[in-house]
C-alpha cells in the first residue's frame, strides 16, 4: 500500500510528542528533523519539504492555544494541517460547462494508465453523478489504444466515439463533441495518444486538440509508482498545456508518495482522484485531509 514507509516513520515520531503536557522549542526541532527526514525517504521534493518544515517549525513554536488539545497534540495537528494543505487543502471538485457537453481532456505519458482512467472516470460520472458520458478515442498511432478504449466502453455499455486511425485527433475531437450533443451525452472525455516520454510532437497534438475543443478540464495522468519522474511530467505538461487537474494512478502499489506530496506544490494544480487499483470501480476523488490522516495514522 502506498505510504507505507512514510506512515510508519511519522506515526513513530509522533507517539513521542502526543502525550507530552509541555512541548519545548528542542522537541519541535527534533520532531521536524525526524519529519524532514521521513518525507526525503518518501521522495518528496526537497524544495516542497523545506517549505512545509518551515511552516510547522514557524506554526509550531508560535502556536495558537487550543484548550481541548495538549501541546503535543497541537503540534501533530499543525503537522497535519500543513500536510493537508501540501495536497491542495479542499477537495477540488470536478467542472461542470454552462452548456453540456463537460469536456475533459484527458493526456499523460504511454503506460500512466490514461485509457484505463478514462474508463473509470466514466464510470465514476455515471455512478456517482447520474452522468451520460461519450468516450473519445484521440490516440491515433495505436490501433490497441482504440481497441481498449472500446472493451471498456463494452464493458461499462457506454458509447465510444472512434474514426479509426486514419483521421486526425483534431477532427476526431470535433466530430465526437457534435455527436454527444446530438445523442444528448453530457459529458465528453477524450483520451489522447502517449509516448514513452515527454515530447514536442505529442505537446503539438495536444496543444491542436486543446485550441480547437476548448475543454473543461484537462486532467493529467501520471503513475504515482514514478515518484520524481511523475513531478517532471507534470511540471513539463502543465507549462506546455496549462492543465486543470491531475489524476494519480497505482496508488495501490507500495509508491513511496512523494508524488502526491509533491505534485500541487510544484505545479499549483489540484490532484482531483487517485486510482486505486486496475478495476474500473477502483477510482477515488482525492481527499487531501483524508489522505493526510491516512498517512499520520
Ligand atoms: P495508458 O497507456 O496511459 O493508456 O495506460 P493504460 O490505461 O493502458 O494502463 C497501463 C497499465 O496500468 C494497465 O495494465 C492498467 O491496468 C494499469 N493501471 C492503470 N491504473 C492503475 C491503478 O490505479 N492501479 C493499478 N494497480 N494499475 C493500474
Amino acid at each position: 500500500m502506498a505510504f507505507e514507509g512514510l506512515a510508519d516513520r511519522l506515526q513513530g515520531t509522533i507517539k513521542k510528542i502526543t502525550g507530552k503536557g509541555k512541548v519545548s522549542e528542542q522537541d519541535v526541532k527534533e520532531m521536524t528533523r525526524e519529519v524532514r527526514l521521513a518525507l526525503l525517504e518518501a521522495d518528496v521534493n526537497f524544495k516542497v519539504v523545506k517549505q512545509l518544515i518551515a511552516r510547522i517549525k514557524e506554526r509550531a513554536v508560535g502556536q495558537e492555544v487550543m484548550e481541548s488539545l495538549t501541546p503535543g497534540q497541537q503540534v501533530i495537528k499543525v503537522v497535519k494541517d500543513e500536510l493537508t494543505n501540501l495536497m491542495g487543502g479542499e477537495q477540488s471538485k470536478i467542472a461542470v460547462a454552462d452548456r453540456p457537453p463537460t469536456v475533459i481532456m484527458m493526456v499523460g505519458l504511454q503506460g500512466a494508465g490514461k485509457t484505463t482512467t478514462t474508463g473509470k472516470l466514466a464510470n465514476h460520472l455515471r455512478k456517482k453523478h447520474n452522468r451520460n458520458p461519450l468516450l473519445v478515442a484521440c490516440d491515433v498511432y495505436r490501433p490497441a489504444a482504440i481497441k481498449q478504449l472500446e472493451t471498456l466502453g463494452t464493458q461499462l455499455d457506454m458509447p465510444v466515439f472512434s474514426l479509426g486511425i486514419e483521421a486526425n485527433p483534431v477532427d476526431i475531437a470535433n466530430q465526437a463533441i457534435a455527436k454527444a450533443k446530438e445523442d444528448h451525452n453530457d459529458y465528453v472525455i477524450i483520451d489522447t495518444a502517449g509516448r514513452l516520454h515527454v515530447d514536442e510532437n505529442l505537446m503539438e497534438e495536444l496543444q491542436q486538440i486543446k485550441t480547437d475543443v476548448k475543454p473543461d478540464e484537462i486532467f493529467l495522468v501520471v503513475d504515482s509508482m514514478t515518484g520524481q519522474d511523475a513531478v517532471n511530467v507534470a511540471e513539463s505538461f502543465n507549462e506546455q498545456l496549462d492543465i486543470t487537474g491531475v489524476v494519480l494512478t497505482k496508488l495501490d502499489g507500495d509508491t513511496r508518495g512523494g508524488a502526491a506530496l509533491s505534485i500541487k506544490a510544484v505545479t499549483d494544480k489540484p490532484i482531483k482522484f487517485a486510482g486505486m487499483g486496475e478495476k474500473l470501480d477502483q477510482l477515488e476523488a482525492f481527499h487531501p485531509e483524508r489522505m493526510a490522516s491516512r498517512i499520520l495514522g
